[in-house]
């Protein structure tokens, strides 16, 4: 085994893809769309692509800092893109978090089922990560749900940083302003600063999640992403914004830092998503979207109750949980041979073990697909 390769092993994203392709499954599994992204998006790059062909700077292309900061309200000069929002929060954990001098880590706290990404990101930048359980109400109107007092139980000297995502993947919880606010409370009372990770800001069913920038500026980077935003995930075009004050300081030396890595996120598509943005903004794209996920959604969860399955439909992004129950098929036997690919909550579990045939489904897919989806699982279940 390599020195550090037992602090990260293969995303259970590109593994689920990758068996979904191998076994013909219908992949519920990877989030990422099936549909097209928008023609003002593509036919901007194409006006991009050789045009805008060399670097950009690291920490962007000003138009399109300047169009994330029109589009969230705060100075473009604060801003960095990165290559997707993995690297910014990798770009976050390198600059936010690390060892400390009595050979412990700085200690990040996290919210369990845990995004894929947050556990190996704060342990190769030598930070302790530490999770807290979401509590999950069953029944009717349940649902998964913020626990103030565990997370609260859970800071300690060392904690450096929050880490959270609202709309929260894997759950699809969206949190509350109330919840929120106690949120940012403790951040102050502790002086921790918060990553709040933000790439489905725009996909939500009910209230619009509140960003936490808006609560703690002073404490806040946001992290979002042009592909989730816009049905590019492939792009990497993802960013940063910074705390505000600090007349770009802050941006400056997280640029400095995420040069080590891409250098720069890909320049024509850069320069369309700078252009895509107001274009989304003021012609409804988002609205749209989320009327069409929101529809795509109650297809899958209404087909997956009509099975007797237990859903818990989300807030926001495009995944929801459900029960498939404990005598269903497990991921690997139901990609293998029940022609579905989803993912098990396992794989979002940390220090608290997640209950069998408990799985995350995208509906971000074809009304095709997921009725496939709901033929094969009728088999299985
Ligand atoms: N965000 C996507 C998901 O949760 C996948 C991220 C990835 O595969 N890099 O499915």
């Amino acid at each position: 085994l390599l020195p550090r390769a037992r602090a990260s092993q293969e995303s259970i994203f590109a593994r689920m893809s990758r068996l979904a392709a191998r076994y013909g499954a219908v992949n519920l599994g990877q989030g990422f769309p099936s549909d097209a992204p928008p023609a003002f998006l593509l036919e901007a790059a194409r006006g991009a692509v050789g045009r805008l062909d060399q670097y950009a700077p690291p920490s962007g292309l000003p138009a399109l800092r300047d169009a994330i900061g029109a589009d969230l309200g705060v100075d473009g000069a604060d801003v960095v893109v990165t290559s997707g929002a993995t690297e910014a929060l990798n770009v976050l954990a390198l600059s936010l978090y690390g060892p400390r001098e009595d050979g412990t880590g700085d200690e990040v706290l996290m919210l369990e089922p845990v995004f894929d990404v947050y556990v190996p990101q704060a342990r190769l930048a030598g930070a302790t990560p530490v999770t807290v359980a979401l509590r999950l109400d069953p029944g009717p109107g349940g649902g998964w749900r913020l626990d103030l007092g565990a997370l609260r139980g859970a800071v300690t000297p060392r904690t450096r940083a929050l880490l959270l995502n609202t709309p929260h993947n894997p759950t699809g919880a969206v949190f509350t302003r109330a919840e929120l606010e106690e949120v940012v409370a403790l951040a102050r009372e502790h002086d921790l600063w918060i990553v709040s990770d933000e790439v489905y800001d725009e996909l939500y069913f009910g209230a619009p999640p509140v960003a936490l920038r808006t609560l703690a500026p002073e404490r806040t980077f946001t992290v979002g992403s042009a592909g989730k935003r816009l049905e590019a995930t492939g792009w990497r075009v993802g960013w940063i914004a910074c705390p505000p004050g600090s007349g770009g300081r802050l941006a400056g030396q997280i640029a400095g830092i995420r040069q080590q890595g891409s250098f720069c996120a890909p320049t024509p598509l850069q320069a369309a998503v700078a252009a895509a943005l107001p274009v989304a903004r003021a012609g409804g794209f988002y609205a749209g979207l989320r009327q069409e996920y929101a529809g795509r959604m109650a297809l899958l969860a209404g087909g997956l109750e009509a099975l007797g399955v237990a859903v818990y439909r989300p807030g926001g992004t495009y995944f929801l949980t459900a029960h498939l129950g404990a005598a269903a098929p497990d991921a690997g036997r139901l990609v293998e041979s029940g022609g579905v690919a989803a993912i098990p909550l396992e794989a979002f579990a940390q220090a608290h073990a997640a209950p069998p045939g408990l799985v995350r489904l995208a509906f971000c897919k074809s009304r095709a697909d997921i009725a496939l989806a709901l033929e094969r699982l009728s088999a299985v279940l």
